[in-house]
């Protein structure tokens, strides 16, 4: 049996932690953050000089201790700490300017131009960024990482994007083409996968260790925590909840099958049965040429019978696949995000409704179902995976301000 031990993993684990630790517990004594890590008094010091030489944690003031000594104590340097986070939408391209300590300086959009290869598209994004960090605001500043979410197949392991349905994106190793032109460590996600994140790490689920984040959308995904960390496996795909058949006799989904959840409860798929049930004559309080999707979800609680027959009949589909993942998975909280939510207690007390009868009694008894708490941000999720690079990869080696 091999006992080799990879010091260079155990460093970077152990200056995690107290990275962490410091961040939580902020101002915080070296006496304090051995106690809370668990760690030798020799082994935060070393890294907590490490920390500092590199600009990551600071010094801030002196704190009484108990024996009548004064301690030191050590706080991050977050706000000297510029991120770039990016989401590559159905549409559109969002770059914010965030500092490490999560308040968002700057942001921008701009439509994505119809573009048939993925050699343009590629230059289309690495001039966007190259605009966007050369502006006056920030030329003189460090950027110490870049992050991008996509939605589509993913692999965060080796920074390539497998298939987009929208943009020539096959196959592409998109983070080393942007980490080329910058030379600043870039990473790449799912944006349901690290919107689940996101939640984790700032919102809803902070204090779970187990968790399910479901977003409905033009699509529908999900992204699994399971003990604290975005369940990624080997596919780096875990979560493609809007392909479960749901319907056997609905339509053809993109991905060549039949009457998938997304073909029933995205918001495309609720806006066109709303749609055609209008032209064929059903009543409303609808106007045919004018309503958009949010207009349908406030409908939908305002009682009106098409948009909420149409909605309820969504969130028992909805409710009938998250009850399968509870069967399965066991989360503590799922929370649901997206336009949807609108619909409020329709759809929450509908997909509890399915929890309640369609999963294990020991699994549903101290289930929440919750929207999310997290405002809407395009970025925050791209945000996350950089704070992920922190606590769970080699990033915090890296920066150095
Ligand atoms: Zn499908």
């Amino acid at each position: 049996m091999s006992t080799i031990v990879n010091l260079d993993q155990v460093k970077q684990l152990n200056s995690a932690t107290i990275y962490k630790v410091i961040e939580q517990y902020a101002p915080i004594s070296r006496v304090k953050i051995s106690k809370i890590s668990h760690l030798a008094p020799a082994s935060v010091t070393k890294i907590t000089r490490q920390l500092m030489e590199n600009g990551l944690i600071s010094e801030v003031d002196l704190q009484a201790s108990t024996g009548g000594r004064r301690a030191i104590s050590l706080a991050p340097n977050a706000h000297n700490i510029n991120v770039i986070a990016i989401r590559l939408g159905q549409t559109q391209l969002s770059i914010a300017h965030y500092k490490l300590s999560g308040a968002k300086q700057l942001s921008k959009q701009v439509t994505i131009p119809l573009l048939d290869n993925s050699i343009n598209l590629i230059e289309f994004f690495v001039s966007e960024i190259a605009k966007f960090i050369t502006q006056p605001a920030l030329i003189n500043e460090k950027i110490s990482a870049i992050s991008m979410t996509i939605s589509g197949l993913v692999n965060p392991n080796t920074g390539t994007v497998i298939y987009h349905a929208t943009y020539p994106l096959q196959n592409i190793a998109l983070v080393e083409e942007i980490q080329k032109a910058f030379n600043i460590p870039t990473f790449i996600g799912n944006h349901t996968r690290c919107l689940a994140l996101a939640e984790h790490y700032f919102g809803a689920t902070q204090q779970c260790q187990d968790s399910i984040l479901v977003s409905v959308h033009h699509g529908v995904g999900s992204g699994v925590i399971m003990e604290g960390k975005v369940l990624l496996g080997k596919s780096c795909n875990i979560g493609e909840i809007g392909h479960i058949q749901i319907n056997p006799n609905g339509k053809q989904c993109h991905c060549g099958n039949i009457g998938c959840l997304e073909t029933e409860v995205s918001d495309n798929a609720i806006f066109d049965k709303v749609k055609a049930a209008i032209s064929a004559g059903s009543p409303s309080s609808l106007n045919i040429s004018d309503f958009t999707i949010e207009d349908i979800y406030l409908a939908a609680i305002d009682k009106d019978p098409l948009c909420q027959s149409i909605v309820q009949q969504a969130a028992t589909y909805l409710g009938k696949s998250i009850a399968i993942l509870v069967n399965l998975l066991s989360p503590e909280k799922i929370v649901i995000t997206g336009k949807i939510t609108l619909a409020g207690n329709l759809v929450f007390d509908t997909v509890k409704a399915c929890t309640e009868t369609q999963t294990l009694p020991d699994f549903h008894d101290h289930l929440s179902v919750i929207p999310t708490t997290l405002a809407t941000d395009p970025t925050l999720a791209a945000f996350a995976l950089t704070k992920q690079a922190i606590y769970e990869g080699d990033l915090l080696q890296r920066i150095k301000v």
